[in-house]
């Protein structure tokens, strides 16, 4: 949708709004519909090409009007997340569909859902080892648990961590920057042999500083044996996974528990948007459920509706699948798959201007749309060419330390970026790594 047809739209969805308003007494305060009464209503999977606009709306007044308010934000949820887990060709154990045992939830972040993952984790084995021997309490369970990630994990999983009362303990990566088996056993060798109860992985596909990707072939399997909840954190990478020539680096999604991308970050749908799967639903709702009289409804218990209050920290929730349900209609999934093959193909691009120039160098594997690369030399060099760049204000890098580097990151994240634009930073990147040079040698 270009700005002139945007500016038509908001006009329009505003018409909308103020007609609901204006009609509103003319509406019943309860819906008729029964529960399931909107899958047979849409397709069973997102459309490969784009559809209008008109299109979209009118399926709002005939789908979504008649299921408000409520089941209809459940419903779509459900069907919106079986969508984009069939993009992305997720096992089907994590998909609902009408009888499955997984399925999908919006959370508001990748923290959120690395948080809640942890929490259903616990409460799992704390359970399991209660059965085991009723003569333990929790807060002794507590204090012997422990989760792991690798040293390239996002803060969040620290944080989820210590929010969550449990040791995190960081696994050093290889020089690839990836978690692998070996460090990973090791780890859980001398922690079982100190008496600690491992319990709880969290596998990064595309960290934060460099987009690595742990090795989850090699980590799952050990997850599996070991009796550890695995939960994988794709909040960046996870969109890159709907093209079919990036979709091996999610091999190992199969022994996963839980796992979680931001449609946010990189697959056009606004903030917020983090969308987690889980292979077995009642091990959320079962960490998370609470049912006072004021939330029960008639349907409680009865198995025909998901009840996401029971798979999220807070009680209530925003309709933030229509969002999909729109960005979907609107860009078809071949429409999404080239957005990301170009944002690739653009920081590949940047990645050969890099590698051309020899007074700089490449620090890591260039994947997705990251590209991190630094000047040969030292890291307050580097500091000072950033110092410079952010100052100039007309590009933006945010660094990071690979091992003892210190590395300028180029992201490609803008939904209007071509190659002009990276053409243009390159040579203004050029342009004061000289200046600093010069300066450097007076
Ligand atoms: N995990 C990874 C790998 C990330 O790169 C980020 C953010 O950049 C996060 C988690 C945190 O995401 P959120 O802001 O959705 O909590």
């Amino acid at each position: 949708m270009d700005t002139s047809e945007f500016r038509k739209r908001g006009k329009e969805m505003v018409d909308y709004v103020a007609d609901y308003m204006e009609g509103i007494e003319r509406r019943q305060v309860y819906p008729d519909v029964e529960p399931g009464y909107l899958r047979p209503l849409i397709p069973a999977a997102a459309p490969q090409e784009p559809e209008t606009f008109e299109d979209i709306i009118n399926d709002v007044e005939k789908i979504i009007m008649p299921g408000i308010a409520s089941p209809a934000c459940t419903e779509l949820e459900m069907v919106m997340m079986d969508w984009l887990g069939k993009m992305l060709e997720l096992p089907e154990a994590f998909l609902a569909g009408e009888a499955g045992e997984g399925g999908g939830v919006i959370q508001g972040s990748a923290s959120e859902a690395t948080l809640v993952a942890l929490l259903a984790a616990r409460t799992k084995v704390t359970r399991w080892l209660q059965a085991a021997s009723p003569e333990l309490s929790p807060a002794a369970i507590m204090e012997k648990l422990v989760a792991y990630s690798s040293d390239q994990a996002h803060s969040s999983v620290e944080r989820a961590g210590l929010i969550g009362g449990v040791k995190l303990k960081t696994i050093p990566s290889d020089d690839k920057f990836a978690m692998r088996a070996s460090a990973l056993q090791e780890a859980l060798d001398s922690d079982k042999a100190a008496g600690l109860i491992p319990f709880f992985v969290v596998a990064t596909l595309g960290t934060t500083s460099c987009c690595s990707f742990d090795n989850l072939l090699e980590i799952g399997p050990i997850c599996n044996k070991e009796n550890m909840w695995l939960h994988i954190d794709a909040a960046y990478a996870g969109s890159a996974f709907i093209c079919p020539e990036f979709r091996h680096l999610l091999n190992g999604v199969e022994f996963a528990d839980s796992f979680n991308f931001n449609p946010h970050k990189w697959l056009l749908v606004n903030f917020d948007c983090s969308a987690m799967w889980v292979k077995n639903r009642t091990e959320l709702t079962g960490a998370f459920k609470l049912d006072p009289l004021y939330l029960k409804h008639s349907h409680q218990d009865s198995g025909l509706i998901t009840d996401y209050r029971h798979w999220q920290i807070p009680l209530g929730r925003r309709f933030r699948s229509l969002k999909m349900w729109f960005v979907f209609r609107m860009y078809g999934v071949k429409g999404l798959q080239a957005y990301i093959r170009k944002h690739v193909q653009l920081s590949h691009e940047f990645e050969a201007l890099v590698r051309q120039d020899p007074c700089f160098e490449i620090c890591a594997e260039v994947t997705l749309g990251l590209v991190c690369f630094r000047l040969k030399g030292s890291n307050k060099l580097n500091e000072a060419l950033l110092e410079r760049i952010n100052s100039a204000k007309k590009i933006h890098l945010v660094p990071c330390h690979l091992r003892d580097k210190l590395v300028l990151r180029f992201a490609i994240c803008s939904r209007t970026v071509e190659s002009a634009h990276v053409q243009h930073a390159w040579k203004h990147i050029k342009e004061l790594a000289a200046e600093l040079m010069r300066a450097e040698k007076v």
